[in-house]
């Protein structure tokens, strides 16, 4: 709870359409609102041409479900449900995200890395490569592609930004700082926010993207947070909202940001 004693909005979350997750926008927005969360935005894994990660998206011809879907919700709660889309930067993505982006109206493009070349780094079914790798070279090259996405232009947040720690493998500090700096100031220059996202609790890791440390230097770069469930199953949404916001404010944020046709406004925490 924040000193006003509301959450803040949820700006992450999935629907049945991915095919790993539950409900429909609808089923979502009822069970924020119980809970008392102010607004939220839907963000399904966008549909990508060329089947990049095909088992965990929608496929294209549901799009048009999907808007729909979130519509309705909207209908439902007016002004409480935005239209977002969580989209991953990976190698050839430029030749289509533009043109993908501006067929729909969003409020929210979430920007994620789920991959390193061809290694699902976060995927339980390939955790095995994680035993034999460098891990301060993995997450050099995880933060790469984070610059890389930001310098495209195209994503307003950053999503689950210290990522590879989910099963554990954890950068030491010293090294996370210095791998740090350059990243965190693309991030900035690009005028993109960072998300602080509650589904690492639900992890092996057992915490949230990302950790006190890294949000520290977050705020100290001056990049707005937002704060997401990652939910897959509508009892999600909303989870361990009071613990992210003590979070926040333990790094010094007094507020957040939502979105809106993709331009955002701060809001008090
Ligand atoms: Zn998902
Ligand atoms: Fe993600
Ligand atoms: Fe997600
Ligand atoms: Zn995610």
């Amino acid at each position: 709870m924040n000193a006003s004693g509301t959450l803040p909005a949820d700006t992450h979350i999935h629907t049945a359409l991915c095919r790993h997750a539950k409900g429909l926008p609808i089923d979502y927005a009822r069970a924020a609102f119980a809970k008392g969360l102010p607004e939220i935005c839907i963000t399904d894994h966008a549909p990508a041409p060329g089947g990049f990660d095909a088992g965990s998206r929608m496929g294209a011809e549901f799009f048009p479900v999907y808007i729909e879907s979130v519509a309705e919700a909207a209908r439902a709660y007016p002004g409480r449900v935005k239209l977002g889309i969580e989209a991953d930067y990976h190698a050839g993505c430029e030749a289509y995200l533009p043109r993908f982006l501006d067929s729909a109206p969003f409020d929210l493009v979430l920007g994620s890395i789920h991959f390193i070349g061809d290694w699902g780094f976060d995927n339980p079914a390939t955790i095995e490569r994680w035993s034999g790798a460098d891990l301060r070279q993995v997450w050099s090259e995880y933060f790469d592609l984070i610059c890389r996405m930001a310098k495209t232009g195209q994503f307003d947040a950053v999503s689950h930004f210290d990522l590879p720690k989910k099963f554990g493998h954890r950068l030491p500090e010293p090294d996370l700082r210095e791998l740090l700096a350059p990243v965190l100031e693309v991030i900035a220059a690009a005028g993109m926010a960072l998300e602080l996202n509650t589904g690492g609790r639900r992890k092996p890791v057992g915490e949230i993207y990302p950790s006190l440390f890294v949000l520290k230097l977050v705020r100290e770069h001056g990049i707005p947070i937002l704060f997401g469930s990652d939910a897959h199953v509508p009892a999600e949404t909303g989870d361990s909202f009071a613990d992210a916001v003590s979070l926040a404010r333990e790094a010094g944020f007094d507020s957040y940001v939502r979105f809106e046709q993709r331009k955002n406004r701060p809001f008090p925490l």
